[in-house]
């Protein structure tokens, strides 16, 4: 998280449970791995791991793994056994986008694909690598590894291998599809015979940060021409919120047509609050993120807005919502990397470098605040310091 005024707030968060819970009590984190882990915060801990996927499709296996070491912790204390083991942290100076490094592509496979063997030594609890959160501008804010385990040497030199390997990669990382601007990505899928044609509006991607609620994407989507007639190519695009809109289709029903404004309550940087005619197509409630979400049908665009923001990840997400992704021309998502059941569906697929907060142009964000060097802020470099920061709470009491 990034909370204003705070440059550390997991720790600060953690420093506080401590001092509810104690010094004495064991703590495991499990997080994801576009988190910060400051040597503070892995300080804070005794055990700290994170995802080995993105997209993630190890929550589960990661929350099991944190709870079982931690059982085993208890257990160790229970029989007068060492049970706070060291951790070997070692920061790397490179900051960059999930959308570079998901683990389903190269450098990021071969890099994650090293923790099981690191994490099998003996004297290995448990193996970690952050790619780091790259939105937030904070001197936290980069990739960290951490190893935990009993014996320190073997802990240091799995954290330093599993450092190396990846700085070894940095130049490697790319964009996990072709990229382009909001235009370039809509002529590229007009021209092409493959659908449906997905493109990710990523710079408002609210599971990454965006507030979700930027207008910018559907504002130039409903200005293209080829969008204009019903009979025109069928484009989904997921999604604005807008309260006021969705309130005033739910009075209105399926089939009527209204003009409604919505968007840009909360980033209005790029663009304002949209305003647009249509007819209503469909309206669902209970949704637990979106509480109620309505489609407005605007010439051919099928633009979802939504009472809260939400994520568009399933395909019932649409479906639930009378629309049928796999018949669409162009399904437009804000997301970065596509989701599995998206990723499947998808027939092709650009990344659009969109404005947002979480803008993946990560250079043209301005970072002020963020340690230097820093790849790819810098691209001239000394060769880091990878070697292994010990963190030994064995005899040392938190307070
Ligand atoms: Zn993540």
């Amino acid at each position: 998280m990034c909370v204003e005024g705070l440059d550390d707030a997991e720790y600060e968060l953690l420093k506080r449970c401590r001092e509810v819970i104690g010094p004495d009590v064991l703590v495991s984190a499990s997080m994801d791995l576009h988190g910060n882990v400051s040597r503070e915060l892995a300080h804070q801990t005794d055990l700290i791991t994170c995802y080995r996927t993105a997209p993630h499709v190890d929550v589960a296996e990661t929350k099991e793994r944190a709870c079982r070491n931690l059982l085993y912790l208890i257990n160790r204390r229970k029989n007068d056994e060492a049970f706070r083991p060291y951790k070997a942290w070692v920061p790397l100076p490179v900051l960059l986008p999930g959308e570079q490094t998901s683990t389903r592509d190269e450098p990021a496979a071969h890099i994650y694909g090293e923790v099981p063997a690191v994490e099998a030594v003996e004297g290995v609890i448990d193996a970690a690598i952050w790619v780091g959160y790259a939105w937030a501008d904070e001197p936290r804010n980069r990739a960290v590894v951490v190893v935990t385990g009993w014996d320190k040497r073997a802990v240091s030199d799995g954290a330093e291998k599993l450092a190396r390997t990846f700085w070894d990669a940095h130049k490697d990382f790319k964009f996990v599809a072709p990229t382009g601007t909001f235009a370039e990505c809509l002529d590229a899928a007009l021209r092409s015979d493959k659908r449906p044609y997905f493109i990710s509006d990523s710079g408002d991607n609210p599971t990454a940060g965006g507030s979700g609620d930027v207008t910018w994407g559907l504002t130039q989507l409903l200005a293209r021409p080829e969008f204009k007639d019903e009979s025109g190519p069928i484009v989904i695009y997921a999604s604005v919120p807008g309260p006021a809109a969705v309130e005033k289709a739910v009075e209105a029903g399926v089939g009527a047509t209204i003009t409604v404004t919505a968007g840009a309550e909360v980033d209005d940087i790029h663009a304002g609050p949209l305003t647009m005619t249509g007819r209503v197509h469909a309206i669902k409630h209970g949704d637990r993120h979106a509480s109620t979400e309505v489609v407005l049908q605007v010439g051919s665009v099928y633009a979802i807005l939504t009472k809260l923001r939400k994520p568009y990840h399933l395909e019932r997400d649409f479906t639930e919502l009378s629309l049928t992704p796999r018949s669409a021309d162009i399904v437009i998502v804000k997301i970065g990397y596509l989701e599995p059941e998206l990723y499947d569906m998808a027939k092709d697929w650009m990344l659009g470098l969109t404005p947002g907060g979480v803008d993946q142009d990560l250079v043209r964000l301005g970072h002020r605040r963020i340690l230097r060097p820093m790849w790819p802020f810098d691209r001239e470099f000394k060769e880091p310091d990878l070697t292994s920061r010990i963190i030994d709470m064995s005899n040392e009491s938190l307070a």
